[in-house]
């Protein structure tokens, strides 16, 4: 079964992303990782792709790990992808490699720009990618989506009427962008819903559990930070335990109003931590039941 048909089935699909181990680090930590996600349940588990866009796009082990987590842990894998860095000969390749190890599900993206890296040209937006693929049977498709706006659109208007191509190009699914505003995911569904984009959003949740992350994060993301978010950060500065939990509980009570208020889907970028992927799962596991 399709990622996309999962939410058919069930009244909130609740899924994990892992990210490959740095250069340098052996491929092995990963499998460490996911001994110890898989008892989790999680409906899918997403592997990210050449995040940051220094690799190699050619020697990105993300569809060797989306075969283990298939194989080896029977749990649905979303392998994501991007084409920034590639050609469609390129593409080529890694859709065939992804086809002989039986991974179906592509989570489609432009990919992040590289200021030292100059885009190849194939390729201008995911969903140029989306209709690539979509020529080819067998694969089924996901996108990303940004409950602000991306960073790189004038407004959030636009943003939607181009999240609208990329579903019309054939995204059947979409993942948001982290956020720690719930109200700024219900304006975005409600947006998208009025642009007639009507496949399940999963809501992107990543819990904060160190100072140098939220740093990292905003910087990356420009995600706004609501009064209640700051404060939690302020009073637990220097604290780390104290400031890991208050990330859990913040995350956890995220979830709690986004499943209250009937949200498709909770993407939780698990930042290859199981400690913190296990306190929420169990915080919220009844409620996946409901
Ligand atoms: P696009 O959908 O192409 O959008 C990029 C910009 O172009 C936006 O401003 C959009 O409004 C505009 N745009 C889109 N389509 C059109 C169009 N047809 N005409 C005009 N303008 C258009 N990065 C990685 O490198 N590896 C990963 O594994 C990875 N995983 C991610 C997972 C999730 C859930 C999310 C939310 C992001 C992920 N990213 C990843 C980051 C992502 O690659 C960047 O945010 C990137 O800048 C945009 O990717 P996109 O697929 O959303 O691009």
């Amino acid at each position: 079964m399709s990622i996309a048909n999962l939410f058919q089935k069930q009244s909130t699909v609740f899924s994990f992303e892992v990210f490959p181990p740095k250069r340098n680090s052996p491929i092995d930590t990963i499998y460490k990782t996911l001994d110890e996600l898989q008892d989790l349940k999680p409906d899918f588990i997403s592997v990210t792709y050449n995040a940051g866009g220094s690799g190699d796009p050619a020697k990105q082990p993300t569809c060797e790990i989306a075969s283990i987590i298939k194989e080896k842990y029977g749990i649905p894998p979303l392998a994501h992808l991007t084409c920034v860095n590639s050609t469609r000969e390129e593409i080529s390749i890694v859709l065939d490699e992804l086809k002989a190890k039986g991974v179906e599900d592509i989570l489609a993206l432009r990919g992040d720009i590289n200021p030292d890296v100059p885009p190849k040209t194939d390729f201008a937006h995911a969903s140029d990618l989306i209709t690539f693929i979509k020529g080819q049977s067998g694969f089924s498709l996901s996108g990303a989506c940004y409950p602000e706006g991306h960073c790189e659109c004038a407004d959030v208007v636009s943003d939607i009427h181009n999240l609208r191509k990329k579903v019309d190009a054939g995204a059947k699914h979409l993942i948001s962008q982290l956020f720690f505003d719930n109200s700024a995911f219900y304006s975005f569904v409600e947006r998208a819903r009025i642009a007639g984009i009507d496949v399940p959003i999963e809501a992107g949740i990543m819990p904060v559990v160190n100072k140098n992350q939220i740093e990292r994060m905003v910087s990356l993301c420009g995600a706004s930070l609501p009064p209640k978010f700051t404060k939690m950060i302020s009073r637990y500065d220097g604290h780390p335990e104290a400031l890991r939990d208050a990330g859990i509980a913040y995350a956890v009570d995220q979830i709690v109003d986004l499943i209250s208020n009937g949200v498709d889907g909770i993407h939780l970028y698990t930042m290859n931590n199981p400690y913190v992927a296990r306190k929420i799962s169990e915080s919220i596991s009844s409620l996946r039941t409901v």
